[in-house]
């Protein structure tokens, strides 16, 4: 299989930017990237007029809870811990066919915004649920996007001290048998792996400080990543000064969460202290500005973390706090809230796009297969139209991205195939999709009373 996009802006976020490009991809790989046409030998598969677009890398997603798309909307007004307390009762209604369904919309959406890897952070497992991990994996095989699932958890329940309902939390011998069991049966390590599984507890406020320490003992046993949300909002901080009498990353630091293979989400409420140690430890970061703004949790020291060290990726964060499930409004958004913090040179727009592309595989450590255009790298593509009434004339096509309107996506190429053209999903029928999505979360709130 073989496709030849040119006539692109290609913007390859490795150092170089082309205005009239080249790329060849040849099987899964890019086997050639340039200015001008595509070589003569390259032109004997499918060959993309990309006069008029703007071609990047595809982006990263390093945070979201996909069960969530069939949860939205709920909770519109409230802060972190009030929506938290208001949905945990709606998903403790999961099950496989839930997630399947709401995995399915939720990655669909996500390639329409030029998502071409994501991660999940699944930590809701009902005794009744079936395999709920698989049916998330099972619809992003359908999809087509390269997928990096967590087996997440959740061990304080609230009569001991944590925020959760008792009935959604599990047992910490079932969490750590259930993580091994989904490394064995799905973590592919290999070069152009399309599936690869980390361990996720949720949150300090969700789970045993024992738990934390025996996920990270466990996750560097079998030779996987890390993640868990940390230092979101006020109210996580208070929670951790009182129970812990430190700030969250004192916290997760002292439990061994730190490193090259550990990313948190959002890192909104850091100190210095906290930039320090996370800069100097390599540690990765999702940064999730939309979901910050939804649910009120402050602006992310993003430029501080950047300057410090630290890897840093953008995330959508689970739709029932971002309904709209757009990575490239989060690009967007992260540019104006460093520049809204930090002033108007806080943030480039070409450092945006880096930070969700390249900044995304470096989270997930798959810097040197993913996240910009080179030769030898996989073809994750994605080929974005600005010649239509909401930007031509943008004289530069990487601000018409990042700070226009969200432009119709052309084409976007997962492993050398395609998931969307002309600005429709071809591997699912997404009207199906959503009819079910719309089904099943009226029963799923319905059920909850
Ligand atoms: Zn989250």
């Amino acid at each position: 299989m073989q496709t030849v996009i040119e006539g692109a802006h290609v913007l390859t976020v490795a150092g170089d930017e082309y205005p009239d490009g080249h790329v060849v991809v040849v099987g899964n790989r890019i086997a050639a990237v340039g200015a001008g046409p595509a070589p003569e030998w390259a032109r004997t598969g499918r060959v993309v007029d990309g006069r008029g677009c703007l071609l990047t890398p595809g982006l990263v997603n390093c945070h979201h809870h996909l069960y969530q798309w069939v949860t939205r909307g709920l909770a519109v007004d409230h802060t972190l811990f009030e929506w938290l307390t208001t949905l945990y009762p709606v998903w403790a209604g999961i099950d496989e066919d839930a997630v399947r369904t709401g995995a399915s919309g939720a990655l669909a959406t996500l390639a329409l915004s030029g998502c071409t890897t994501s991660t999940d952070h699944h930590y809701v497992f009902p005794r009744e649920g079936g395999d709920v991990l698989g049916a998330e994996i099972r619809a992003a095989a359908e999809v087509g996007l390269r997928f990096h699932p967590t087996r997440g958890s959740m061990d304080l329940g609230r009569s001991a001290g944590g925020l959760p309902p008792d009935h959604v939390v599990e047992d910490r011998d079932t969490i750590l048998a259930a993580c091994a069991d989904a490394v064995a049966r799905w973590h592919d390590p290999s070069f152009d792996s399309m599936l690869r599984i980390a361990l996720a507890p949720c949150s300090p406020f969700s789970v045993t400080g024992e738990l934390m320490r025996e996920s990270a003992q466990l996750a560097r046993e079998l030779g996987v990543r890390l993640h868990t949300h940390l230092a979101e909002t006020d109210d996580e901080e208070e929670f951790c000064a009182e129970r812990f009498g430190c700030t969250p990353t004192q916290y997760v630091a002292d439990l061994g969460w730190t490193g090259d293979d550990v990313w948190f989400a959002h890192t909104v409420h850091l100190d210095d202290a906290a930039v320090k140690t996370i800069g100097a430890t390599g540690t990765g970061v999702s940064h999730c500005p939309t979901s910050n703004g939804r649910l009120g949790a402050g602006i992310a020291r993003v430029r501080d973390l950047v300057d410090a060290g630290a890897r840093v990726g953008l995330g959508v964060d689970g739709a029932a706090s971002n309904e709209g499930t757009s990575l490239l409004e989060d690009v967007k958004l992260a540019t104006l809230f460093a520049r809204a913090r930090g002033g108007p040179r806080a943030m480039s727009v070409r450092q945006a796009v880096e930070l969700g592309t390249l900044g995304g595989a470096r989270v997930l450590g798959r810097e040197d297969e993913i996240g910009t255009i080179e030769t030898g790298k996989l073809a994750d593509l994605a080929l974005w139209r600005l010649d239509d009434l909401g930007h031509a004339g943008i004289a530069d096509p990487v601000a018409a991205l990042v700070l226009g309107a969200a432009p119709p996506l052309e084409l976007l190429l997962v492993n050398g195939r395609p998931v969307v053209e002309h600005d429709r999903v071809v591997t699912v029928d997404t009207e199906a999709v959503a009819a079910r999505c719309a089904s099943v979360q009226r029963d799923l709130v319905a059920k909850a009373g």
